[in-house]
């Protein structure tokens, strides 16, 4: 995506331009429209993408750190939320190993993505539930 004002690649998770300040315009959509299948699919993906909507905000919302890149952040809530959204097929290690690497180098992303899969409507699959339930024991 560019800026629609002064044409500069915008990185992932930019709400503003960092080259001329203007504000970006995106749609609230975070996963792949074509990995949906069915309406009922889809409208659990926005439901998944409104959970997790607190966690991208505070990704952008974050200072740069020199130790961690926003975009890996960033990577890492998109691929946590494709993995959920295969339902039961969803890799319960891999979701677990995405939030090992946020406890590690962002604990408050950590904490943040728990409550949004552990939400009473998050519907996630049993094995990932105690994958998740795991890192909520832990302290942040
Ligand atoms: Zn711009």
């Amino acid at each position: 995506m560019v800026c629609k004002n002064c044409k500069m690649e915008l990185p992932v998770y930019a709400s503003y331009c960092p080259s001329c300040g203007m504000k970006v315009h995106k749609p609230p959509l975070h996963h792949d429209i074509d990995t949906t299948k069915g309406p009922q699919h889809e409208a659990h993906a926005r439901h998944v993408d409104w959970l997790f909507e607190p966690v991208y905000r505070e990704i952008e919302r974050r200072l740069d750190e020199p130790n961690v890149d926003k975009p890996e952040l960033f990577d890492t809530a998109h691929r946590i939320e494709a993995e959920v959204l295969k339902g039961n097929a969803a890799n319960p290690q891999k979701i677990s190993r995405w939030l090992r690497f946020y406890q590690e180098v962002a604990p408050d992303l950590l904490a943040l993505t728990v409550a949004a899969l552990l939400g009473t409507d998050s519907d996630v699959s049993p094995a990932v539930r105690s994958a998740v339930l795991e890192h909520a024991a832990l302290p942040a």
